[in-house]
């Protein structure tokens, strides 16, 4: 399958940069040179509009230099077009959707881009945070994320509409932001957006995540997204979508690689403007196209640990643990319900909400298969499931309490970064695998139980991790969507983050030894890793048998044998796997 390079230009860009043909024909041998091959043309963002002549002579000038071109709009409020939300739930300028001002505007340019490009895609704030009369009277007795979802659906339904009337080979294109745990209460419906629209992109601007702008997001976001969305939306998944906010020139490229591991056939980077043209963030991406493809043709069929997020669910006190877990070295396969053919599966608190939950987690349970609890999903389950997994109601006390020591096998590992658990657990039938310690101000040492696991007569294995990440109340002001906080989960001693993965990947009959920050991507022919850190990593494997020879990493400091890799800081490696006939 192709990689398709496209790079995003803004309405503002158009009116200033690229308002020329001269200056558009200099960009499109600027971006043709660094393997761009479309272009996306905005005709509106935030109150800025670009006329219909001005955009058909930036489309003809772009096709002139061969580029493929595509719309796109974004759907901020600017002054004097359509109605601004109301309320404060959100400081970013969403539109009512309520208003027939706002859709029936907001629709005219649609069929206008539509017109001029046959392609057209709706940036990421097709949301909406609003309160106002109109909406709470038109909600009835729905809660305002279901209502927001309801009315978005409507209003894209009649967007696509219109757009097939003026033509019949329209294409109306929704990208999903990257921020998966909260797209539910702002109107992205994962469920419905996809089979309403004629395709779907997917954001992977993970961005720094050392940062609050932008928020704490860890790379593996990226591939999380990706491979969660094609379970949401199949092969109406096409495009994958990352900018150059708050990154520098490697973290620009590490988007690049994790985004390439998800093998989508087009990638747009955002947006060609002042940074890249003066500066050289673009220059490791432009220098490593052949790299990049091969990464993006190599991922294929992945394999690892289920991790299980049903659309439009609540991820209770678990929100983007996924991205943790990743974090942590475990390969996760991203799935929108727990099958009874998963060999070892995660289930967080976004799974329990659902009608057949308990069905699908026994039944996974009785046909022998592991299924691993976090501490909000056990909370959140009905009792007996607690029972199945070796609780009681009253053994499950939440509360988050700092971590002094693990303990596991006989040994003890002292913690050097803050490291939490989520909560008091007593099983009442299943053993500890790897215990917690704290110091009580008069209980003294206090062992806490973090990984339990109770095994059945059918084999299957129910495991508990007291473990999670924050919930929608640790959203600030300034910060309502993105990862608002630097989550300690990494922060485990390296034994514990060895132990966990082991559990997680022991029915699938191999072992990963790495420290945090050290990504595993397993395909059906090949493993990848990525090393997010800033310092060398050993990585030993058991049970993935690769060939040497076939080393592909972009650090010659990263070395391999028959079961290590030494890897670079900040460097991926990737080696093909001994594929039995
Ligand atoms: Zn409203």
């Amino acid at each position: 399958m192709p990689q398709t390079w496209t790079m995003y230009v803004t309405a503002q860009t158009l009116h200033k940069e690229l308002a020329t043909s001269d200056a558009r024909r200099s960009a499109a041998t600027w971006l043709r040179q660094r393997g761009f091959g479309a272009v996306v043309l905005e005709n509106y963002r935030g109150g800025c509009v670009v006329s219909e002549d001005a955009l058909k002579r930036a489309r003809d000038d772009f096709h002139a230099e061969g580029f493929a071109t595509l719309g796109g709009l974004m759907p901020v409020h600017g002054e004097g077009f359509g109605v601004r939300a109301e309320g404060n739930e959100l400081r970013l300028p969403t539109f009512c959707y309520s208003r027939e001002e706002t859709r029936a505007a907001l629709e005219g340019l649609i069929v206008q881009a539509v017109r001029i490009f046959g392609t057209v895609v709706i940036d990421d704030v097709f949301m909406t945070a609003c309160r106002c009369e109109c909406c709470d009277a038109a909600r009835k007795d729905r809660p305002w994320d279901v209502f927001r979802r309801d009315l978005l659906v409507e209003t894209a339904r009649h967007w696509v509409a219109a757009a097939h009337r003026e033509r019949s080979d329209a294409r109306l294109i929704v990208k999903f932001p990257q921020y998966y745990d909260r797209y539910h209460l702002f109107g992205y419906d994962a469920e419905r957006f996809p089979s309403v629209f004629d395709a779907v992109w997917q954001g992977t601007e993970t961005r720094d995540p050392s940062t609050l702008a932008y928020g704490y997001v860890e790379p593996y976001e990226a591939y999380v997204n990706i491979k969660w969305m094609q379970q949401c939306a199949g092969e109406k998944l096409e495009g994958a979508w990352f900018d150059y906010l708050d990154c520098d020139e490697q973290l620009f490229f590490e988007q690049a690689v994790t985004t390439s591991l998800g093998a989508l056939p087009r990638i747009t980077v955002f947006s060609y403007s002042e940074p890249f043209v003066t500066g050289s963030i673009l220059g490791r991406i432009a220098a490593s196209h052949a790299v990049l493809k091969k990464l993006h043709q190599l991922a294929e069929e992945p394999s690892g640990v289920h991790v299980v997020k049903p659309p439009n669910r609540d991820g209770g006190e678990d929100l983007f643990l996924f991205d943790y877990l990743g974090m942590l070295g475990i390969p996760c396969v991203p799935a929108t319900h727990l099958e009874t053919t998963m060999r070892s599966a995660i289930i967080t608190a976004h799974a329990v909400s659902l009608p057949n939950f308990s069905e699908m987690v026994r039944n996974a349970l009785l046909a022998g298969r592991q299924v691993i609890a976090t501490f909000d999903a056990l909370r959140r389950m009905d009792v007996s499931l607690q029972g199945m997994f070796g609780y009681e109601p009253k053994g499950i006390m939440p509360g988050t309490t700092r971590v002094e020591r693990f303990e596991t096998a006989g040994s003890s590992y002292l913690v050097a970064a803050p490291c939490y658990v989520s909560g008091d657990l007593a099983p009442t039938d299943a053993s500890v695998l790897i215990w917690a310690g704290t110091t009580g101000c008069e209980a003294g040492m206090i062992r806490i139980p973090f990984v339990t696991a109770r095994t059945l007569s059918t084999g299957g294995r129910a495991v508990v991790w007291n473990l999670g990440t924050f919930g929608h109340d640790k959203f600030p002001i300034v910060e309502r969507l993105n990862v608002p906080m630097s989550v300690p989960l990494l922060n485990m001693p390296k034994e514990i983050c060895d132990a966990l993965r082991a559990v997680a990947t022991a029915p699938l009959g191999f072992a990963i030894k790495a420290p945090a920050r050290v990504a595993t991507y397993l395909f059906r022919r090949h493993a990848v890793f990525v090393n997010y850190s800033p310092v060398p990593a050993e990585i030993e494997v058991k049970g993935i048998p690769w060939k040497c020879e076939t080393l592909l990493a972009d650090s010659s400091n990263t070395g391999c044998t028959a079961d290590r890799l030494l890897m670079a800081p900040r460097s991926f490696a990737c080696v093909e796997r001994v594929v039995p006939h």
